[in-house]
């Protein structure tokens, strides 16, 4: 497997009047390999759309370089700028909606007129980029009369036309139902199998990265965060940040004092775990509320009570004062504790990151992401 997007050292910075400036994307480094489904993951402002625009070659670099396809698209430094039609990619952005004044087929053929592709070949290729979204039929129908799912086929297929070694996906799939969603998310999958692209996929939805990537990225304010397989960024998040960006979490404020962690709030009582290696004085130990046991009163386990239950359609949920603070455990329904009854937690594996990041708060605030 070769790379077929590399992003080297690649930076981006705005000077805006009222926020000053903002480092959108800071020294990203990034290998996407070919045939590969990479989401970029994060919250709002973190810098997704900023990246994608600047390997579509939308937006310039501030600093650094872009490859794609072993060829060098984007360079600060040698000061070379493809145009984005020359990039040979396929787009589907949230923000270009099909041309409502077109037909479905010169929606889908407008890329190749452009090209100055021969009729015939239009013809040809619209007509199984139409097949393979299932909209044949529909050629000389206009968007308005389609249904939101039927619109984003017409942008795929507008993007599959050329045949692309690279799809950038940017949020396209959140003008539709969460039903739809989960279709066009296979459609999606079943297109890359056939065609074999790259793709490069934007999304806040963090269940839809995970469902649809290979591999993602989450980052943070500019900064990538971690890079890996959805799998492992579950099990294993590098920090704080990404374990509550990721699934459900639940994290405990602790002080260490004489080897032991005890939750702030808890003088005598400390949680009954082995510290890692390198314990700082305050720590935070992160897990998730599935993952955490209930059982009665027990010597193995942290002492306390039920405090309040909540009966949800698939699972229990309990709020279990932890020294200070309230624990959240999910429970199948049939370990059942009523409010009030004394029982044990048992943290399974959880992780331990250091204490709160004043410094990411307060550059939060300033980049108005509260
Ligand atoms: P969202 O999920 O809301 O689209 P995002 O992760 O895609 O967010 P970006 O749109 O890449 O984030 O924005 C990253 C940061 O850069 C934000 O702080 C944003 O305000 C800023 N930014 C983006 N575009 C511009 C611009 N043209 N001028 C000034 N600042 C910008």
């Amino acid at each position: 497997m070769s790379d077929q997007i590399v992003l080297r050292h690649v930076t981006k910075k705005f000077t805006t009047k009222t926020l000053g400036d903002i480092i959108a994307v800071d020294d990203f480094n990034l290998n996407v390999e070919e045939g590969e489904c990479f989401s970029f993951l994060g919250p709002s402002g973190c810098g997704k759309s900023t990246t994608l625009r600047m390997i579509a070659g939308f937006e310039d670099l501030t600093e650094g370089e872009i490859e794609l396809c072993g060829r060098l698209v984007s360079s600060r430094k040698k000061n070379l700028y493809v145009l984005p039609e020359d990039r040979g990619l396929g787009m589907v952005f949230q923000a270009f909606a099909v041309w409502p004044h077109m037909n479905v087929f010169e929606n889908v053929a407008f890329p190749l007129r452009i090209q100055k592709v021969n009729k015939t070949d239009i013809n040809r290729r619209v007509a199984e980029a139409l097949h393979h979204t299932s909209l044949t039929g529909l050629e000389n129908t206009f968007p308005g009369d389609l249904s939101g799912g039927q619109q984003q086929r017409i942008a795929l297929a507008r993007a599959i036309v050329t045949n692309p070694k690279v799809m950038l996906l940017d949020e396209p799939l959140s003008n539709l139902d969460p039903k739809l969603r989960e279709t066009m998310r296979f459609e999606i999958k079943a297109l890359q199998r056939k065609f074999n692209f790259t793709i490069i996929f934007v999304t806040h939805d963090q269940s839809e990265a995970m469902a649809i990537s290979d591999r993602m990225m989450v980052c943070d304010m500019g900064k990538i965060m971690q890079i890996d397989t959805p799998e492992n960024l579950y099990n294993r998040p590098c920090n704080r940040f990404v374990h509550n960006f990721l699934g459900e979490s639940t994290f405990i404020n602790v002080e260490i004092r004489d080897g032991k962690a005890f939750p702030k709030g808890s003088a005598d009582q400390a949680l009954p775990l082995t510290l890692p290696p390198q314990a700082s004085r305050e720590m935070v130990v992160a897990t998730r509320p599935n993952e955490i046991a209930l059982t009665g009163p027990d010597e193995d386990g942290y002492q306390t009570h039920i405090e309040k239950r909540i009966f949800l359609t698939d699972r229990t949920e309990y709020l279990v004062p932890v020294g200070g603070q309230l624990l959240k455990v999910q429970t199948p329904h049939r370990i059942a504790f009523s409010e009030g009854e004394k029982c044990s937690v048992h943290l399974v594996e959880p992780m331990w990151y250091p204490a709160d990041d004043a410094e990411a708060d307060k550059e939060r605030a300033r980049r108005q992401l509260v």
